[in-house]
């Protein structure tokens, strides 16, 4: 268990000095997908509360 071997989040690899924190930019793009991913997978936005607020 080392601390200082640092990985790809994206495939495990070795991460690259380039591309770090990734392997590689296609891991980098992989990774910006999946947080836009998320964004879209959330149900309903919480925009209604300041409304409730008012009341
Ligand atoms: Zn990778």
């Amino acid at each position: 268990m080392t601390r200082m071997t640092r990985k790809c989040p994206i495939c495990g690899k070795p991460r690259s000095a380039e591309h770090t924190p990734f392997c590689s930019t296609r891991c980098k793009d992989r990774d910006l997908v999946r947080w836009l991913d998320d964004g879209y997978a959330l149900p309903g936005p919480p925009a209604l509360d300041e409304e409730e607020g008012k009341a």
